[in-house]
Formats: structure tokens, C-alpha cells, sequence
């Protein structure tokens, strides 16, 4: 006997019934043409709407997020995202604005960019900004392609970047593509660069430099003016990637260190889900003389209007459609001003003390390859572990099964076996505790037990896959759009 006393019982039990039915035989309108009717898919299952929330729901337990845990993922910035700035970012007025709305339309949005920039220039020191880049790598590419074209421009007749081996892939890569020979260079024992080793390498080929700071060992480039004065006496450019600025917000700025462009990643300073790639806001940051070769459009004011502007004398034009990933942008500014200059600073600070935090509870257990202080995040490697047979691979499986992300492994480059943890300023110190108590765990385990480091993780939904054969043999999956 049916008797549906709530909606949901309703849907439940026409689904149960018609489940028992051959799907070919639902009841199809006769008007809708069949042209616009799916064809069935084979194997498609029949199911109810709570099937189908819990099946999805029990999916994302699978997974791990910032919603759930702490995301120590060294470089990356994974910081905790305020629920708040999905709320501004998903009011109607951001959300359904068509990017071909008449301008006298848009003023909102155009003021809300024109507002960032103007924040981004008082914390960097830089005189004017793109924001219309979609990720950091995009941001580096822009500001090579800036640096080509000024040197262009200017008939120096110089084609060389040089790079340091601890920068991120991207930086050479980036450079290259802007048509830029590479020359690398190793960092001092300090884990930095030292104006007395970049000496010999400067010539009149040198084109300019690019330079993490903090570097991916987050350790501050101390001696940056006098490289930025070094190139500069040799007629190059400063690139600053900024990515790791999380470390130095309301306490240092890029201009006053002698950069000439510089790119931010929105995604990580200012707090934006993300991974695997985007989405993202490499902004980029420029010196006065650098502007006028800043893609297109660009944001202005005109009396009282907000406009974008096309007319800028060497662009190098334009880098994306329309402008960009508004959205992360928008939630960008809504961080901003949430924090206040005050609350930078203290984004900063937290951000560094919970790293050396770390770094000083851990450091009797996990190698310290270099000595030197860092700042917002830390890089041990597996030396001591080394010692009982288990790598660094299987202390970041192991973490799973404590309920954490893993760090950053194998990364930078020049630390063989790297550990690079990057706890951001979000996490409580109950929270970082419990890492750091799982990282002991894991030494111990690593002394008494290797076999269940080895074996890690033990308690995930997918437990140790093979990832030498899924790059070697890929099974890229091919399935038919519907
Ligand atoms: C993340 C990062 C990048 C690249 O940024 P994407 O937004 O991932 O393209 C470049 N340099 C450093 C130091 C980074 O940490």
C-alpha cells in the first residue's frame, strides 16, 4: 500500500517502481521531437535521489580537502578558504555577469579589479598591475614576454635569463617560451644566491634574472638588492616570482627590492581553492618603465568612470579572453579586505612561526639539509629514515593514514629526498601538533616497524598504487560525450 506522507517518499517510491520496469518504457511526451531525445546508455542505472546524494557524498569522504584536514603541501599555499568570499563570489551581480555587458553596465566589476590592483601596489610596491593572468605559469609567461619585448624595444641585443636550480619548473619553462635562452645557476651553501658567485656569470648577453623570494627552500634571498643592482648595472631585468609571498605580506615588498616585474598567485596569497592546475590569478606586478608593455585590456579611471583600456603603447597584447578568472579575483579582494593591512601582517607572521615551528619540533627526528632560517615553509629530507630501508614516498603514504595530506616531496630538485612542509597560517596549533605527533610516529615506525611505513597507507579508500607503471603504461580512457 503507497502511502506518501512527505515528497521525498514520493520520488522514492516511483523510483522503486519504476526501477522494477524496463527503462524503454518510461513514459516520453510525444511532442518533444526525437531529434533533441538522448539515445539510452548502456549500463546507465536506474536510481533514486538520495541513491544518487549518498553516492556522492560517500565519493567525497574518498578524498581529502581543506574542509577536512590540514593540506601541508610545501609551495603550494593550501591555506584554509573562508566560506565567505564563495558567498561574495557567488553573488548574482559577480556570478551571471556576461563578459559582453556594455561598460556603463559594469562598473561594479570594473571597480572592484581597480580597487585589487591598488591594493596589490601598496603591499608590492609596484606601479602597475595586470590581473588578467589565469595562473601563476601564465603570470611568468606574460612577464617574460614583457621583458622580450622591452628588450626588443630597446635594441639591447640580449637573450639570456638566468635561473637558479632552486626555482619551480615553471620559471625556465616560461622564460624559454618567451623565446629566452636558460642559464642555470647552482645556489651557495646557504641555500641562496650570493652576489660574489652571480658575478661571473653576468656578461652582455644577460637579459635579466628570475628569482623566487622567498625561495622554494623558504629561505628569504637576502642579498636580493645587490643582485637586483648587478643586473641592473648590466642592463637586465628583475623578475620576481612572487608565488611564495604568503611569507612577506605587509612586511616586505617586491619594489622596494629592486624587481621589475613580478607575478602573484592570487590562488595562494589570498586564499582560493585550488589544485590540479587552476583555476587561478597569476597577477602580474610591474615597475613604471615596464607599463606600457602590460597585456590587454588594462583597468583605468577616467574622471569617475572605471574603464578598460586598449591603447597601451608596446603591449604585448592580449593573454586571455575576456579578463580573466574574475571570479578568483573577486574572492581575492574579499580577502583583502576581510584581513585589513593588520591582518596581513599577521598572515605573514603566522605563517612563519607555525613553519619554524615545525621545523624546530622535528628537526632531532627529520634531516635538515640546510641550516639556514626559513620562513614560511620547511624542507627536511628521508636521510635518517634512510637508514631502516624507507624513503620519502612512504612517510608521505604513511601521513594518510593519520588524516593528513602529504607534503610536497622531491621538491626542490637540489634536496635529494625532500620533505617540503608548508603548514600556513590556518591551521590551529592543536591541529599542527597532531602532525608534528604523527611525524614522530612515523620516525619511530620507522625504527621499530618499517614494514607498516613500507606498506603505507593502510586505512585510505585506494592503498599504494604502482606509480612506475601508471607512467609508463597510461590508460587514457576515452569516453563518448552524452
Ligand atoms: C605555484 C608556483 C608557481 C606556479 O604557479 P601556478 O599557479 O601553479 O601556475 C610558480 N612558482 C612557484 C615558486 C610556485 O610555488
Amino acid at each position: 500500500m503507497n502511502k506518501p506522507i512527505i515528497k521525498e517518499n514520493v520520488i522514492m517510491e516511483y523510483h522503486t517502481e519504476a526501477r522494477s520496469t524496463d527503462a524503454q518504457s518510461y513514459p516520453v511526451p510525444s511532442d518533444i521531437p526525437k531529434s533533441y531525445l538522448r539515445d539510452d546508455i548502456e549500463g546507465m542505472p536506474d536510481l533514486s535521489e538520495p541513491e544518487v546524494v549518498r553516492h556522492f557524498t560517500r565519493l567525497s569522504y574518498m578524498n581529502h580537502s581543506l574542509d577536512s584536514g590540514m593540506y601541508p603541501l610545501g609551495s603550494c599555499t593550501m591555506k584554509y578558504n573562508p566560506k565567505l568570499m564563495e558567498k561574495a563570489a557567488n553573488y548574482d551581480g559577480f556570478s551571471l555577469l556576461h563578459p559582453l555587458v556594455p561598460g556603463h553596465l559594469t562598473q561594479g566589476i570594473v571597480k572592484l579589479l581597480y580597487n585589487t590592483e591598488q591594493y596589490l601596489k601598496t603591499v608590492t610596491g609596484m606601479d602597475a598591475f595586470s590581473l588578467q593572468l589565469a595562473a601563476g605559469a601564465h603570470g611568468e609567461l606574460a612577464g617574460m614576454l614583457m621583458a622580450a619585448k622591452y628588450h626588443k624595444v630597446n635594441r639591447t641585443n640580449k637573450h639570456t635569463i638566468i635561473i637558479p636550480d632552486t626555482a619551480h619548473g615553471t620559471n625556465p619553462a616560461s622564460a624559454a617560451m618567451a623565446g629566452f635562452k636558460i642559464l642555470n645557476i647552482p645556489s651557495g651553501s646557504h641555500g641562496m644566491i650570493e652576489a660574489d658567485m652571480l658575478r661571473p656569470y653576468i656578461n652582455d648577453d644577460i637579459a635579466g634574472i628570475m628569482l623566487t623570494v622567498p625561495n622554494t627552500l623558504g629561505i628569504f634571498e637576502s642579498q636580493i638588492v645587490e643582485i637586483a643592482k648587478l643586473i641592473h648595472d648590466a642592463g637586465g631585468l628583475v623578475y620576481i616570482d612572487g608565488a611564495n609571498f604568503n611569507a612577506l605580506l605587509g612586511k616586505a615588498r617586491y619594489g622596494d627590492m629592486g624587481a621589475d616585474i613580478v607575478h602573484l598567485n592570487l590562488h595562494k596569497t589570498f586564499a582560493t581553492p585550488h589544485g590540479s592546475g587552476g583555476p587561478g590569478a597569476g597577477v602580474i606586478g610591474v615597475a613604471s618603465r615596464l607599463r606600457e608593455f602590460l597585456p590587454v585590456p588594462v583597468v583605468a579611471k577616467k574622471g569617475s568612470d572605471f574603464v578598460l583600456e586598449y591603447s597601451v603603447k608596446n603591449t604585448i597584447g592580449r593573454m586571455i579572453g575576456f579578463y580573466g578568472n574574475i571570479g578568483i579575483i573577486v574572492r581575492a579582494y574579499t580577502y583583502m579586505r576581510m584581513l585589513g593591512i593588520e591582518g596581513a601582517k599577521e598572515v605573514s607572521a603566522f605563517a612563519t612561526l607555525n613553519a619554524n615551528y615545525i621545523r624546530a619540533m622535528l628537526k632531532d627526528v627529520y634531516n635538515l639539509p640546510y641550516s639556514t632560517q626559513t620562513l614560511h615553509e620547511v624542507v627536511f629530507n628521508d636521510a635518517y629514515q634512510n637508514q631502516n630501508g624507507v624513503k620519502t614516498i612512504d612517510i608521505a603514504k604513511r601521513l594518510m593514514d593519520f588524516g593528513f595530506h602529504p607534503p610536497t616531496i622531491y621538491f626542490p630538485l637540489i634536496v635529494h629526498g625532500a620533505i617540503m612542509i608548508e603548514p600556513t597560517e590556518t591551521e590551529s596549533k592543536d591541529e599542527i601538533d597532531r602532525f608534528i605527533d604523527a611525524m614522530k610516529t612515523i620516525a619511530e615506525e620507522c625504527k621499530t616497524d618499517p614494514q607498516v611505513v613500507l606498506n603505507a597507507p593502510h586505512t585510505t579508500p585506494v592503498r599504494r598504487v604502482d606509480e612506475v607503471k601508471a607512467a609508463r603504461e597510461p590508460r587514457l580512457v576515452y569516453t563518448k560525450p552524452v
